[in-house]
């Protein structure tokens, strides 16, 4: 399949990501380029652009061609947007968002239901402002006003930045941390993964060396953290119960045994696949005192499962959640996708029910989102994009089931190139909400982050993030564990004034 390229020009450099970004959201299945006049190549042999944005001194104006078809100039659209010299660049660029949504949305017909907004993480907006004191009618108004978006997402984000606010109000910003270990091998690799995660059989052998150096890590963490509070602890991946029962003891065990648990409020492992899952793997985290763990079954139809790569089936899924159980694990999480290759409202709808019948104490739902580099990037090459269908619907029918849970969604991210430009939200039931999750999307704590591939955050007093990540590959990671300690030893020793 050809993909069709849609060029956009620009006057003026700085924007190509924000224009980018929106284009490709209402034009998914097409290849968008951004070009700034004078620096980027445009061969004029291509004829006129699809799109273009010119900066006056009083506004910016939007041409638009007839996308998706022959370019003409009697096709064309423009319209304009003021702007003045005394505005601050986010404002610049908010208006150039409005303007180029408001063009767009015109042309095709389309509205997107996050509006401008095309971030990760839309409740930081609605945070910030219940912390500056604005209360909710005023926050939904700026939302629709500047961001274009709908009431229902912005309700949404609201709710869920005013229960954020609440459950973290518990943790200990200034001296606390928490804590992240990655263990990046699965079983197999899933068509739509764009995680860091090797198959555990090429790993197996070194597994002994990547646990010697996940605790060196520890022993770092330890030393360099002594005086602050651990607040949640997340081990993910990859898929952590890739790793066999003994393995897994020695790594909680020395945890355990080189931090203070004592004020740690969560402590999560990502059992995530249920071709990883045994009762004695289940028993070892139990023994350790792990307090959530996650059982993903994604959907609940055996032929999605095997086009996606998993190796497991719908009843082993429903096997190792009851296994959970058993074990005594009173917080269960399970992830889904909506928008699966080949599913629709009819089968979505039948994974919830079986959701239901297990009943979980969270769900966290994913709107598929397409990688580059990932498998099912080339699946759509091959099969197309209209096979994967997310829309309003699917949305509600697993909102609705959430609720039928006695769920209440507790956070919201958004990723790139969203099947139906939706978001992933997380539901849980009353006191069984995912802390750690919502300090990855606020962004508010020190995370230390251990393991190939994991980045650490220091979270600053004044807002300020600075990041360090440990290298992707294992064997790397294994070889140069001590330059990764030295980076990380940087990046939190207490010497900077803001800290
Ligand atoms: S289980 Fe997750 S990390 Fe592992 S291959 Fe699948 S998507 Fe990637």
């Amino acid at each position: 399949m050809e993909e069709k390229i849609i060029a956009v020009m620009c006057s003026k450099a700085g924007f190509e990501y924000d224009i980018h970004s929106l284009v490709k959201a209402f034009y998914p299945e097409c290849d968008v380029k951004v070009f700034v006049e004078g620096e980027k190549q445009y061969s004029s042999t291509e004829g006129l652009p699809d799109i273009s944005l010119h900066f006056e001194e009083d506004c910016i104006m939007l041409g638009i061609m007839q996308v998706g078809e022959e370019k003409n100039t009697s096709a064309f659209q423009g319209m304009k947007i003021e702007i003045s010299e005394q505005m601050e660049r986010p404002e610049v660029k908010n208006s150039l968002k409005q303007l180029l949504y408001t063009g767009l949305s015109g042309h095709t017909e389309k509205t997107l239901p996050w509006g401008t907004l095309t971030g990760i993480r839309p409740t930081k907006i609605p945070m910030m402002l219940l912390e500056e004191g604005k209360d909710k009618e005023e926050i939904l108004d700026y939302m629709k006003e500047t961001y274009l978006v709908s009431d229902e997402k912005g309700v949404l984000s609201i709710e869920i930045a005013q229960r954020e606010k609440e459950l973290l109000s518990t943790l200990h910003y200034k001296d606390g941390y928490s804590l992240y270990i990655g263990i990046p091998f699965c079983p197999t690799t899933c068509l739509y993964c764009s995680f860091t995660s090797y198959p555990i059989v090429s790993w197996k052998k070194r597994m002994e060396e990547y646990l010697s150096a996940l605790e060196k890590e520890i022993d770092f963490t330890a030393e360099i953290y002594k005086d602050k509070i651990l607040d949640t602890v997340y081990i993910g991946g990859g898929t952590p119960t890739t790793l066999e029962a003994e393995e897994l003891d020695r790594l909680l065990g020395y945890l355990k045994e080189k931090l203070d648990f004592s004020h740690v409020k969560e402590f999560t492992v990502e059992a995530g696949r249920a071709d990883s899952i045994t009762k004695e793997k289940l028993e070892v985290l139990k023994k350790w005192g792990v307090t959530r763990i996650s059982v993903n079954p994604q959907t609940m139809h055996d032929e999605t499962l095997k086009l996606i790569g998993r190796q497991h089936t719908v009843e082993q899924a429903k096997e190792a959640y009851r296994l959970a159980r058993e074990v005594g694990f009173d917080n269960i999480n399970m992830d889904l996708i909506l928008g699966l290759p080949g599913e629709g409202e009819e089968e979505v709808a039948s994974t919830i029910e079986q959701v239901k019948e297990l009943a979980p104490d969270s769900l966290t739902v994913h709107s598929l989102a397409i990688k580059r580099g990932s498998k099912l990037y080339q699946w759509i090459d091959e099969h197309g994009i209209t096979a994967l269908n997310n829309t309003d619907k699917t949305m509600e029918i697993a909102a609705k089931g959430a609720a039928d849970l006695d769920m209440v969604p507790y956070y919201l991210y958004r990723q790139k190139n969203m099947s139906g430009n939706f978001e992933n939200v997380g539901y849980a039931k009353e006191g069984k909400f995912g802390i750690y999750n919502i300090l990855i999307m606020e962004e508010k704590q020190t995370i230390v982050a251990l393991g190939a591939g994991s980045i650490t955050k220091r979270v600053y007093e004044d807002g300020r993030i600075e990041r360090c990540d440990n290298v992707k590959d294992v064997a790397l990671y294994i070889e140069k564990i001590d330059e990764m300690i030295e980076r990380k030893r940087k990046l939190l020793e207490e010497y900077n004034i803001f800290g």
